[in-house]
């Protein structure tokens, strides 16, 4: 589903992401660990290229991430992101922001977009704001939507970059159910978090992240109670 095989990037001296190889399959949960600056951003950004990446290679479903132009754009499109500030259209309706990519990008049909909208907006229990501007609604409702947004593009993949980072403690569960269920249903993530819960409770598998490198890659049982690095376990004391 997505591959990536040595892949380098440096911003200017700094070597932000150092030979990495990830698999993962279609349908996996993989919840991204590290201490702040380890490149965890850095590695969800890379595999929709919104960051060009130095060397290697990346696919997703076999085909190559090309650097620009149309097929870029297409396989962006079924790379869904998350990120932590939500990033709605200010100036457009709940609904209208999750019906402009299908019907700019997919050129799906103006009546055709609003109907599955609305369905996912239900989904993630926004329905009642759909004719709201995201100032009008909570943090919590915002990163729903931005959820349903993606959604709506029928991602094969979703990326997610500290989505609940943002947010007022009291609305981070509703964000986490949410993404319990995407998980529940097959849907292939990558999830960048420092909620523990969501890892025990969603991950298939957990990438540990240090200094630009994948330092462990377990499953979360192994990973909370018995990892293998220092890193790691240094990690997991100030967390835990
Ligand atoms: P994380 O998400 O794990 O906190 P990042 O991927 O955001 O880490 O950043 C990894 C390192 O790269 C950090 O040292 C950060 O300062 C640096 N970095 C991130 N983005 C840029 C950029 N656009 N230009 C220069 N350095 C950057
Ligand atoms: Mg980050």
């Amino acid at each position: 589903m997505i591959s990536m095989t040595n892949v380098q990037k440096h911003y200017g001296d700094l070597h932000v992401l150092k030979d990495i190889d990830l698999q993962i399959p279609r349908g996996q949960v993989v919840v991204v660990l590290g201490p702040s600056g380890s490149g965890k951003s850095t590695l969800c950004r890379t595999i929709n290229r919104l960051e060009p990446i130095d060397s290697g290679e990346i696919r997703i479903e076999g085909e190559l991430l090309p650097a620009e132009g149309r097929d870029l754009a297409r396989l962006r499109s079924d790379v869904g992101m998350v990120f932590q500030s939500f990033n709605l259209f200010a100036h457009k309706t709940i609904l209208q922001n999750v019906t402009i990519g299908p019907i700019k990008v997919r050129k799906a049909k103006p009546a055709d977009a609003e109907r599955r909208a609305l369905e996912l907006l239900e989904r993630v229990g926004v329905t009642t704001q759909k004719d709201k501007y995201p100032a009008q609604l909570s943090g919590g409702q915002q990163q729903r939507v931005a959820i349903a947004r993606s959604l709506a593009m029928g991602p094969k993949v979703l990326l997610f970059d500290e989505p609940t980072s943002a947010l007022d403690p009291e609305m981070v569960s509703e964000v986490l159910d949410v993404m319990v269920s995407l998980a529940r249903e097959g849907m292939t993530m990558v999830v960048v978090t420092h909620e523990m819960g969501f890892a025990r409770k969603a991950a298939d598998r957990i990438i540990f992240m240090a200094d630009g490198a994948i330092v462990e890659d377990t499953d979360p049982e192994s990973f909370f109670t018995a990892p293998k690095s220092d890193r790691a376990r240094d990690f997991l004391s100030k967390i835990l």
